[in-house]
């Protein structure tokens, strides 16, 4: 696949995936595509040599796989790339209701560390999964996306807010609300959001006999796009961390390897991965420990395996360069950043980052290294997580970006091609 046609992928898939649940199911339809079969956790899985499956849990986490087609899995072990499929975002709480002068609104939650000011004036849209009775009286799940713009949270006018460039606090409970809508007096109390849905519901031809309930997120409508003068960046919603599902998805689905190899995309990592399907939950150990005879194989397998947890990285911003160490600080289109913390917010150490060096080495690929500012905190992410859950050797790495949880986000292309060509190398390597 060459440069442009990577991009408009990366393009189509982020703009499929508006949501976590709505990432799992793109990411479904291209495995069932390529011949991975779906394997749910409530049944009896039978596997084969060379087998491809995946599962999903609460259909916001997957995890993909391919089985070794010749040696055991515990003596293959896997080549496993994880990423996560939730981005920061306005959530509708759950009796969103609000008007005010006469302006339907929906109260909101902030989901994760959103940067709320890039919020303010933007189309908007809204996605998720309701949950809703059927008409024999079972209860369904249905993804749900209104597709076009239909809310927005605009700016207050600078002329009644004096502050709006010198450090003015945004309030995430009365700020953000987004407006719907108008309606006039007589007609408020008809206002009810789960009637609203169960409309768009039933326009689609669902059979909902009561809307229970939603999670629902708003999104940015505006199309993925490349920016520069020769096209070096690519701008969109979701990069962190959409484009890393991407990546290793994009790696899984060419490798040609005869070994064992695994890609697990888990939600929550943007509210500290605690959740049933979250990194920090189990259901990575459960998924390989059914491809394991015994615990004593599970282990052998986890030692014969690797992790790349991919994240995207902050890159050096030009306006704000002091923010970053001075040898540390990568640049866009300057290839992936190996991620070092000695307080284990990253789960790297020198053995990986050697491997990850390696893998980059054969592909003629430049790597970068990001360590925070110490007079800093440093964020984290889902590899120590998934490191100290199960045991395996983990690299944190991901492509640089500025802009991290704006619901405009940027990074360079070249690092995303580059990053494949890594990852593909590390998927056909025999041990690792
Ligand atoms: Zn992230």
């Amino acid at each position: 696949m060459n440069k442009d046609q990577t991009i408009e992928q990366l393009s189509a898939f982020i703009k499929a995936a508006v949501t976590p649940y709505h990432c799992v199911q793109t990411m479904s339809s291209m495995l069932a595509a390529a011949g991975f079969v779906f394997l749910n956790e409530k049944d009896h899985w039978d596997l084969v040599k060379g087998g491809k499956y995946y599962t999903t849990r609460n259909g916001s986490s997957i995890v993909a796989w391919q089985m070794p087609t010749e040696r055991d899995v515990e003596e293959s072990g896997f080549r496993m790339i994880g990423a996560h499929t939730d981005s920061p975002c306005l959530k509708v709480k759950p009796n969103p209701e609000i008007i005010s002068n006469g302006y339907l609104q929906l109260g909101v939650q902030i989901y994760g560390g959103a940067l709320l000011s890039p919020w303010f004036d933007r189309d908007l849209s809204l996605a998720g999964r309701v949950s809703y009775r059927d008409a024999k009286g079972a209860i369904q799940s249905s993804l749900i996306n209104f597709e076009k713009a239909i809310a927005i949270v605009p700016s207050l006018a600078i002329h009644l807010n004096r502050e709006a460039n010198s450090g003015f606090k945004i309030n995430p409970q009365t700020m953000v609300t987004p407006i719907i809508g108008q309606v006039a007096k007589s007609r408020e109390q008809d206002f009810n959001f789960r009637e609203m849905l169960a409309k768009k519901l039933s326009q689609e031809g669902v059979e909902c006999a009561e809307l229970l309930d939603f999670d629902l997120s708003f999104y940015d409508v505006q199309t993925p796009a490349t920016v520069g003068f020769d096209d070096e960046f690519f701008a969109s919603a979701r990069l962190d961390n959409l484009l890393s599902c991407f990546m290793g998805l994009q790696s899984l689905l060419s490798t040609t390897s005869k070994e064992g190899v695994l890609l697990v995309c888990n939600d929550h990592e943007e509210v500290g991965s605690v959740s049933a399907e979250g990194a920090q939950g189990p259901m990575l150990e459960q998924v390989l420990t059914r491809l394991c005879e015994s615990r004593v194989s599970l282990t052998r397998m986890i030692a014969n395996s690797m992790l790349i947890s991919a994240d995207n990285a902050h890159g050096i911003h030009p306006n704000f360069s002091d923010k970053h160490d001075a040898k540390h600080g990568p640049l866009l289109n300057a290839g992936p950043v190996i991620k070092v913390n000695a307080n284990q917010r990253y789960a790297t150490n020198d053995f990986t980052s050697a491997m990850f060096k390696e893998f980059a080495r054969e592909v003629g690929a430049q790597v970068q290294t990001f360590v925070v500012r110490s007079d800093m905190g440093c964020g984290s992410t889902i590899g120590p997580i998934t490191a100290s859950q199960l045991g395996v050797k983990t690299i944190d790495i991901g492509a640089p970006q500025f802009a991290m949880h704006s619901i405009r986000e940027l990074a360079g292309c070249d690092d995303v091609l580059k990053t494949i060509e890594i990852l593909k190398c590390f998927v056909q390597q025999q041990s690792v």
